[in-house]
Parts: structure tokens; sequence; C-alpha cells
């Protein structure tokens, strides 16, 4: 009778997928290291301009040169800035380029609030800037939040201004104010969407009348305006051409007793970003080409510019091949390239498991997502990976003991989502997305694993490493 439960036990130990605790199978030094690191990035970087620069300064720490007009030189690593939004860094290979380029691709942007073109106005004795919101967001989430203002205001002479307000401990932030409970009655059996209104998404930025003059109309409004004209020589057309946007204004945190979770805004898809960038820097002779691309616009739809439909890779693909000797085709480099799509995956939350199908939901701590596909309604939209593919990314990842899962974003026909994952597929490159799990996706304080982070920095070197 024993010896038969051994053998069952044996078969099990044999035959079943266990997921595996990263802590256990990794140096948790470096996990602790490698997320330190990774806050300073993250509370710095709360915008897709200043994460981009920010990779930008690390790369050119790293050897790595601008690729402007000039010819590449063989064996040197490049780097190029996309609208000041996006970056694409590039790394020479043992294999040369017409044999196919292994990419990493992310994305820098998150959900926000974006000022509007027309913004300011007073009403009540309050000043506010009004937005529109970027990105998928659960409206009261941004509510009653320390908010920072970040971005760029061009005048029409050409100069750019930049503003920064909100991060530091001396600085004002800015507020959406809500209502009390006391007089809430009426909404509470609302539904959210209908107590919440995205057209209320007015900031509070100022509440004082020029020279104190309450009888003047619009007084408020014109402090701010004054403020704004000496502070950065600014009036209210240049709005016109402003990018400014309003992000938490809290830092990165620890999470638990134990500091197992970190808690940040823009996890998604910055959790993958710094790891892609770190991983392309970290291997020293990646066994094909190694690119990692950083996208903006994922959260709206990866168009425009600098998002991943852009052709502006392509450009930069092509003057990297400039450094080969013979003639190669773009076209054929791309489809003989693969690529690991790098975005969040959404973690198992004990609190909603309705919206989760358990045994191909994601968890907390146990390393990487494997995303076969994405999409939503029958898997519509999703670059659904090739089996062929799995297989030889599962071998990477076993060869290098990464900690991985394989899961879907939700319950069938719950909800859904995408990354950028399709149009790598649609360029003929072989994707799978890998990411980590996120709670909280897309609030203002997202929640993710440190150990997961670490693994899928393994992850990614060990693609860059290795993938043939
Ligand atoms: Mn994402
Ligand atoms: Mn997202």
């Amino acid at each position: 009778m024993s010896k038969e439960k051994s053998l069952i036990e044996e078969k099990k130990e044999q035959l079943f997928f266990q997921k595996k605790l990263v802590w256990k199978e990794s140096n948790n030094d470096s996990i602790q290291t490698f997320a330190e690191n990774y806050k300073k990035v993250l509370d710095l970087g709360k915008t897709e301009r200043i994460f981009a620069q920010q990779m930008k300064d690390i790369l050119l720490s790293h050897g790595f040169e601008e690729l402007n007009s000039q010819v590449p030189q063989k064996g040197k690593k490049y780097f190029r800035v996309v609208n000041e939004k996006g970056i694409f860094a590039f790394v020479p290979g043992k294999q040369s380029i017409s044999n196919g380029i292994n990419f990493i691709a992310t994305h820098i942007d998150s959900p926000r609030l974006d000022v509007k073109p027309n913004p300011l106005f007073e009403d009540s004795g309050i000043a506010f800037l009004d937005t529109h919101y970027y990105g998928g967001i659960k409206t009261y989430q941004w509510m009653n939040i320390a908010l920072a203002l970040h971005g760029v205001i061009t005048k029409t002479n050409g100069e750019v201004v930049e503003i920064h307000m909100g991060e530091k401990e001396e600085d004002p932030i800015f507020m959406i104010s809500d209502l009390l409970p006391h007089l809430s009655k009426n909404y509470k059996t609302k539904p959210v969407g209908e107590v919440f209104n995205n057209e209320n998404l007015d900031v509070i930025v100022g509440s004082v009348p020029y020279q104190f003059n309450t009888d003047e109309k619009d007084a408020i409004k014109l402090f701010v305006l004054d403020y704004l004209h000496e502070a950065y020589g600014i009036t209210e057309q240049d709005f016109f051409s402003a990018e400014l946007e309003f992000v938490p204004a809290c830092n990165a945190r620890d999470v638990g007793f134990d500091r197992g979770l970190m808690a940040g805004y823009g996890h998604d898809d910055r959790c993958c970003s710094y790891p892609a960038i770190k991983a392309l820097i970290d291997t020293k002779t990646p066994e094909k080409a190694a690119v990692a691309l950083l996208f903006d616009k994922e959260e709206i739809g990866s168009v425009g510019t600098t998002g991943a439909m852009t052709h502006l890779m392509e450009v930069f693909i092509e003057d990297i091949m400039k450094q080969e000797d013979g003639p190669v085709s773009l076209h054929k480099v791309l489809s003989l390239s693969s690529c690991l799509s790098g975005d969040v995956g959404a973690g198992l939350d004990p609190h909603y498991k309705e919206a989760f199908e358990a045994k191909n939901a994601a968890e907390l701590h146990k390393g990487v997502i494997l995303t076969k596909y994405t999409g939503s309604g029958g898997k519509g939209g999703a670059n659904d990976a090739h089996s062929e593919f799995l297989g030889a990314v599962r071998s990477v990842f076993e060869n290098h003991k990464i900690a991985y899962q394989v899961a879907e974003l939700g319950k069938v026909d719950i909800g859904g989502g995408g990354t950028v994952a399709g149009y790598f597929g649609n360029r003929g490159i072989q994707t799978v997305d890998v990411g980590i799990s996120v709670l909280s996706m897309h609030s203002p304080q997202e929640i993710i694993a440190k150990d997961d982070l670490y693994e899928l920095y393994r992850a990614y070197k060990g693609f860059f490493e290795e993938y043939k």
C-alpha cells in the first residue's frame, strides 16, 4: 500500500507542473539590490519622456553611442531616442544581423491624466486644469490623491519649456476633490460609472485671486496664469502646444512586513522596460544581434511615431544594418527574428477571484509569465504565439533555471487586453509575451513582487545570451 502511494507521488513529481517560488530559486541579495535600483528609476521617470531620458543616460554610461546620421561601426553598441518618448538600443551579436535579431519590446507610457489644450478655468473660488485621461483608468482611484505635474510646453519661437512640479518635499501638489461621505447618500446606490465622470477629472491648481481682488472676474485664473508667466514665460495659448501630464506624486514603497512586494506608479510597463535595458547592457556577447525597443502609446493602441506600429523601428534597424558588409534585406532580417513582448499580466487577486480562472491565472512570486495570447472575445486581436516558438523559449528558460508560469489575462469573455506582441507578429517576427504579475494594474499605485522583477531580468538576459 505504502509502496503504491510512493509510486503515485513519484509519478506526480515527474508529470505534474509545480509553480516555483522565486525566492527559493534565486539569490535574495541580488533581488533586493535590483529592486532598489529599479525604485530610483521609477520615482524619477514617471512619464515616457523622463523615462526615455533616464534610459539614454544609463546607455551612455555603459558605452552605447547615439546613432544619428553616422554609419555604424562593427562591434559597437548604439541607441536612438524616438521623438523624446521612446528609445531603441542595439548590441551586436556573435551572428551577423542577416541571421535575424532578438528583440525585447516593451512600453514606457502609463495611464495618467493629460492636461487638455484649453484647460484652465475658475469655478466657485477654485482654479482648475481640465484633463483628458490617457489609457484605461478607474476614475475614482485618481481622486483625493497627491498629483505631480510633468511635461513640456513648446512656444511659437521654438523654445521648449519643461515643467516638473509636485515631486519634491517643498513643492505644492495638485488634487482632484471628492464629495464628503455625509452628503453622498444619493450616490451610494448608483453605478460607479454614473457617480464618477471622467469629464470631471479637473485638477485643483489655485484658489487665491490676483491682487486678492475677489470682485474681479477670473481673478484666481489670472493668479495662476501670472504665476506660470513669471515662472515659465507662457501665456494661455501656449497650452495649445503643451504636453502636460498629471501623475501620482508618491514614490515607490516596499509592501508588507517582509518587504516582498513593491507599490509604485507605472510598473506597467516600466517593470519590463528597465529589466530589458539592464539585460541588454549586461549581455556582453549576445548570440544574435540584440535589440531592446521601448515604445510609447501602448496604452492607447500603439499608434503614432512612437507607438509599436511605427516604421521608425524599421528605419533604426536599416541604419544598424549598414554595418553589414553585403546587401541585407530588412524584411528578410525581420522574418528571421524573434521577439519577447515585455508586458505585465494580471496577478491573481483573492478578493476578485471571480475575474480569474485559477489554473490559468498568474500569481505573484511565481516567476515570469509566458502568455501565448491576449485579446478578447475569443482571442480577438491576439498574436497567439506558435507552439514551436513557445517550446524554444521554454527551453531557454529551463536552461537558465528561470521560474516561469503560463497564464491568461483573466476568465474567458470577462474583458481582455492587448500588448505590442501583435505588431511584431505582423512584421513576420516570432513573438510571445513575457512579463510579470501586477496587482491593482493601471491604478496610481500598482503592486509587483521584487523576486518576479529580478527573474524577468534573468529571463530577458537568458534570451539575449542564448536564443538562436
Ligand atoms: Mn502594459
Ligand atoms: Mn497597461
